[in-house]
């Protein structure tokens, strides 16, 4: 194999093929754009574009695309070649200025949320020079972001782009008091990713995962999870060349591409990089997507990232790890050895923990999607409760404080396994708390209600922004008690026990899975939004615009028609599953289940014939419970059919949503659930699709 440092970044025009290929002005101007976000001279972009060219035409590339993230919520792309007609009909490869900063795709097939009449097709987008371009199949990628004529943005860089830049305002606000200058603060993000893989050729065989993502029927296998044995197993040879693969080509794009293992569910994996900014982290988990799916293709697999593929098995999340830190690297969620005394992190962590309880709502949404509905609150993922895990120190840390008192830390305990041979070390303070949707973890927060299909970008964006938000009231407080005459220390330990004070119900560390949790939330007074259509009309409410627009994420306009956007996404994508399960269940699990009946009856009239009458015969046996089921499944077709035709009548997106919520949803279970019933009977090579076992355990 080549060497890694040899080939990572090689398709990649960062830093240090900018200093190579532009003259060193053109270098610095760039560079200040980047990291300050001054404008840039169109005679700057004209070299840097020529410069791109070059140097992606010697690395193979034909063409070029503005690569962007409409609302989607994957990538979209349209490539132009470099070529140029010259008179005589010769042709020469050119990339101006003006096609690198800017393009013109047509916006009126992407969702915009009423935001744009489709003669108003006009759409930009726009280089974003803080995310590098890439090679990717012969086409140089431009990350952009992507707005409409009249200004608004149509996509889910612009947003966490904005976020960022208000991030690193108000942390910077915050620091000053301090005493501390930064030029800049990153939010840093790392998202873990899961995914299944299994064999293309069984995957091609069923309408519901091509067109769906996941299974709309399957009967449970008789192994499942129950064994914990998939979780950290050995990785079999297909999936390993897979994963080989793809970690080379993530590595040439440039992404840290760091952990991978089997995860707890037969056929399903993980991958983890290593941590940037949260712009970059974006941009490299779509790509990491992208990969997954057309590098499994390569070696006959393909790669499922729904959240739910099989019913009675885990399903697949994404963790996003996310902190904050300066340009100058210091990370301002680090406890350091000494937290009670670390008044700077303790107002940082008060900030995180007023901002996740002022606006579960939002994180909530954030995450809210039709495929992540089926996972959270299910005994494998978070609950749909937003709650915070701190861990034993460091809520005993905030305890003391609250109280007025000194702390007592916990002394660290040696680990010893009793065996001689192993090493020592020291005990962690706290263990792990898996069924937290927010948990701190040494010097980062995991936010872990993600699914795993979806873009990191609206997470992002709202986590920088609720934290802005409660920095800026902070740091308001904090500056109004100092002009008061009050001493910055006094100030500072009122803001931050006020803050446990008013906002500690948000804090748990117990088992987020249980019932009781469940219960004492309620009593806590905590929001539990089950599903997306009860969750996403919290979007608009006053506090939430207020926030939006102080902080110009979002116009009103905007967050509007983004409400609009994610309400129609819900009832069309469960729509289109719904015709999926009525496509199959007439045209393939019905005939199947008719064809089986009447070879039941045949054997049973051919014995009858040559004179064997038994009462509990298996053939009469089984034929009567296929009949009837058969009859119960023909029904349940006509019982959805009927359900959508209503549909139809339903005005309102809030209506349509809730109809789909409540009515849609049910036929589809009641249909899935008489023809996994029949799955369970009807012979196996007489099954019009492959099972759930063939599936999970044949890779
Ligand atoms: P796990 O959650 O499985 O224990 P790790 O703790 O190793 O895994 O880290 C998971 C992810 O968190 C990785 O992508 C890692 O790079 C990222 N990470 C680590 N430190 C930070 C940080 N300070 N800010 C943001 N992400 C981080
Ligand atoms: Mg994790």
């Amino acid at each position: 194999m080549t060497s890694i440092p040899s080939i990572f970044g090689s398709m990649v025009f960062n830093d240090e093929v900018m200093r190579d290929k532009l003259p060193k002005d053109i270098y610095k101007n760039l560079k200040k754009t980047i990291s300050e976000g001054s404008d840039l001279d169109i005679g700057v972009a004209n070299v840097v574009a020529n410069a791109m060219k070059d140097w992606a035409i010697e690395k193979g590339a034909t063409h070029y695309t503005h690569w962007f993230q409409p609302m989607t919520g994957i990538t979209a792309e349209k490539h132009d070649s470099f070529i140029s007609p010259q008179k005589d009909g010769t042709i020469i490869m050119e990339f101006s200025g003006k096609e690198l900063i800017k393009g013109e795709p047509d916006a009126s097939s992407f969702p915009s949320g009423g935001l744009r009449a489709t003669f108003e097709a006009r759409g930009y987008t726009a280089w974003d020079p803080t995310s590098y371009a890439f090679i990717k199949d012969h086409t140089l990628c431009i990350p952009t972001a992507f707005y409409s004529y009249s200004g608004e943005v149509l996509d889910k860089k612009t947003p966490l782009l904005r976020s960022i830049e208000c991030l690193s305002r108000e942390t910077a606000r915050i620091l000053r008091l301090f005493g501390k200058e930064t030029s800049r603060v990153i939010a840093q993000v790392g998202p873990e990713q899961e995914y299944f893989l299994i064999d293309r050729g069984e995957y091609l065989k069923r309408e519901d995962l091509v067109m769906c993502g996941r299974t709309l029927f399957g009967a449970k296998p008789p192994k499942g999870q129950e064994l914990e044995d998939h979780y950290f197993g050995v990785i079999r040879p297909r999936v390993a060349a897979f994963m080989r693969e793809l970690d080379e080509e993530l590595w040439k794009l440039g992404v840290f591409a760091k952990t991978k293992h089997n995860e707890a569910a037969p056929a399903q994996h993980e991958l983890a990089p290593v941590f940037c900014n949260a712009n970059a982290a974006t941009d490299q988990n779509q790509l990491t997507m992208e990969l997954m799916k057309t590098i499994a293709e390569r070696h006959n697999l393909a790669c499922l990232l729904h959240e739910k593929p099989f019913l009675g098995v885990n399903g697949s999340g994404k963790h996003n790890n996310w902190s904050i830190s300066t340009a100058e690297g210091e990370n301002l969620l680090s406890p350091g050895h000494d937290p009670f005394h670390n008044k700077q992190f303790l107002l940082f962590l008060a900030a995180v923990i007023k901002a996740v309880d002022d606006f579960q709502d939002l994180l909530r949404i954030s995450i809210a999607s039709a495929g992540n509905d089926h996972r959270l609150g299910a005994a494998e993922a978070p609950p749909a409760i937003v709650s915070m895990f701190l861990g034993d120190e460091l809520s005993g840390v905030l305890d003391a404080f609250e109280r007025g008192e000194e702390y007592q830390p916990i002394s660290r305990i040696d680990m010893t396994a009793g065996v001689q041979v192993l090493p020592e070390f020291k005990k962690d303070t706290t263990d792990r708390n898996r069924t937290s949707p927010f948990a701190f973890t040494g010097n980062k927060f995991e936010f872990r209600m993600l699914g795993s299909s979806l873009s990191i970008a609206d997470p992002n964006t709202i986590l920088n922004t609720i934290v802005s938000e409660v920095l800026s009231q902070f740091a308001d407080k904090i500056e109004a008690a100092v002009a008061a005459g009050k001493a910055f220390e006094d100030a500072l330990d009122e803001v931050i026990r006020n803050t446990i004070r008013c906002h500690k119900r948000i804090i748990f560390n117990g088992d987020g899975y249980t019932e009781d949790w469940v219960r004492e939330a309620e009593a806590r007074g905590l929001l539990n939004l089950k599903t997306t259509p009860e969750a996403l009309p919290y979007l608009v409410n006053s506090k939430n615009l207020a926030l939006f627009t102080k902080h110009k994420i979002f116009s009103e306009t905007e967050i509007r028609s983004r409400y609009e956007i994610l309400m129609e996404n819900y009832v069309k994508v469960v729509g289109i599953e719904a015709l999926t399960m009525l496509d199959m269940a007439k045209k393939q699990i019905l005939p199947a289940c008719i064809a089986y009946t009447k070879l039941l009856a045949e054997a049973e009239a051919k014995k009858r014939e040559i004179g064997i009458v038994m009462e509990d015969s298996a053939e009469m046996a089984l034929c009567r419970r296929c009949s009837a089921l058969t009859a119960k499944l023909h029904a349940c077709i006509g019982g959805l059919e009927a359900v959508l035709e209503q549909a139809k009548d339903v005005t309102g997106i809030r209506e349509g949503a809730d109809y789909t919520k409540d009515a849609v949803i049910a036929a589809m279970d009641e249909l899935r659930s008489t023809a996994d019933e029949l799955e369970g009977i009807v012979g196996e090579e007489y099954w019009p699709y492959p099972t759930y076992r063939k599936l999970l355990f044949d890779v």
